[in-house]
């Protein structure tokens, strides 16, 4: 059995759902779990639909509405012209649960009532899916994850409950493939005890298709992309990338942890529990060999590995008191920065100063200013950028750092991470 996950991308179009049928037929002989993730930027459209609603902003709440119905409608419209098929209410369905939760009060927690909403771009997307699928007699089955992944309480980053998780997924997918070759399901959702919908971070779908070869004891999983396999660089900011064929999840773990977004960083651990391989397949050139990730770290040192993240603020906090940085006023900076759900990228303390460097775009200055400024003097430099390197080496250090200023610089065997800007 096979695990298979189809992102935004791969799903924005009918024609691409065409090509994802055209993938699955390629394994004729193997039972696949499939899971899918929202149809194109479908979830950024919601996410702005929930914001609106948080502002009461109605006017952009229904265009953005409208837009989300429109585009769905056209995908189906080529692959199921047929309107009296019953994918047309099913999305119609939704579209009214959409509508009625501009009337409806509002949950005192936006999260919630974010996973309420959000969550239906992957179960539009799956129906859609799994409407064609019938259409062209692939013997197939949708399955709501929302009886699947059982998660705690956190909206927006359900915590797995792994028990009752893997025994629903058991019970329910198994006897499935009995049927069925081809099982059906949402990336990136959840569910918690009272049958409410939780999701499990943004770009949560690569972290189902983990879970569900864990359960599975799946043979392999496979992530389709838009890209050939996991590449040694973004190539937005490089134009050489270069392919990585096959790297160790340590390493695979180490370059998601540092920020390269290919895989969701959750996924692998399930992955290398149960020694179930990972590929990074393209779904444009499908018998291209990808990226393998796997347990053997032989190739790991092969190429360097860059990780760049952009609009960077770097905050330093000095005690006003004069008192040394040391383990007490530690645990009171770690307190208030999770008070604030602040999420570090990279850190480093003196005799009286500690140093943090976050997204610029994930937390509110004004509030950490506020936050720190009873005991703390707060200073922060903000438009930087940071760089990771693995496996570096002086002209890969030169290459990155050419015409730039470097703030701060931390380096071990494998590692070199340098927060800079530009020179003036
Ligand atoms: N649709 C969700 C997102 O865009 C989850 C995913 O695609 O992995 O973040």
């Amino acid at each position: 059995m096979k695990v298979f996950k189809f992102g935004g991308a791969s799903v924005k179009e009918a024609s691409a759902v065409r090509n994802v049928a055209k993938i699955i037929q390629l394994f004729p002989d193997k039972k696949i779990a499939m899971v899918v993730s929202a149809m194109g930027k479908t979830t950024n459209h919601l996410e702005e639909m929930v914001a609106a609603l948080w502002t009461k902003n109605e006017q952009l709440f229904h265009e953005k509405l409208a837009f989300i119905q429109q585009f769905h409608l056209q995908i189906v419209r080529e692959l199921i012209p047929d309107v009296s098929h019953p994918i047309y209410e099913a999305i119609e369905k939704i579209v009214q649960e959409l509508v009625s939760k501009y009337s409806h009060t509002l949950h005192e927690n936006e999260d919630f009532e974010y996973d309420q909403i959000v969550s239906l771009g992957e179960v539009i997307s799956t129906k859609i899916v799994a409407a064609y699928f019938e259409e062209i007699k692939l013997k197939s089955r949708w399955m709501d994850a929302r009886r699947l992944i059982k998660t705690n309480h956190l909206y927006r980053e359900g915590k797995v409950d792994w028990e009752k998780t893997t025994q629903n997924i058991q019970e329910q997918i198994i006897p499935a493939f009995e049927s069925v070759d081809v099982v059906i399901t949402q990336g990136f959702i959840g569910y918690t005890s009272e049958g409410f919908t939780t999701t499990l971070g943004r770009e949560g779908s690569d972290y189902t298709a983990g879970i569900l070869a864990y359960s599975l004891h799946a043979e392999d999983v496979t992530i389709w992309k838009d890209v050939p396999g996991m590449l040694n660089a973004d190539p937005k900011w490089f134009d050489d990338t270069v392919k990585l064929e096959k790297i160790s999840f340590k390493e695979a773990i180490e370059l998601s942890y540092y920020g390269a977004s290919v895989i969701h960083p959750k996924t692998l651990k399930p992955l290398q529990n149960k020694g179930i391989p990972l590929y990074v397949k393209s779904f444009i050139d499908p018998l291209a060999s990808g990226t393998v990730i796997q347990e053997s770290m032989d190739f790991d040192q092969l190429i360097p590995s860059f990780i760049f993240k952009m609009n960077q603020v770097l905050i330093s906090l000095t005690p006003k008191d004069f008192s040394f940085i040391v383990e007490e006023n530690l645990s009171d900076i770690f307190n208030r920065l999770a008070k604030i759900n602040a999420k570090i990228n990279l850190m480093q303390n003196s005799a009286l100063s500690f140093s943090i460097l976050l997204d610029a775009d994930k937390i509110k200055l004004d509030k950490m200013m506020e936050l720190f400024s009873d005991q703390y003097q707060v200073k922060y430099n903000d438009g930087l950028e940071l760089v990771t390197i693995r496996h570096y080496d002086q002209a890969t250090i030169d290459r990155v750092s050419e015409n730039k200023t470097i703030l701060l610089e931390q380096k071990t065997r494998q590692t070199i991470r340098m927060v800079m800007k530009d020179s003036q």
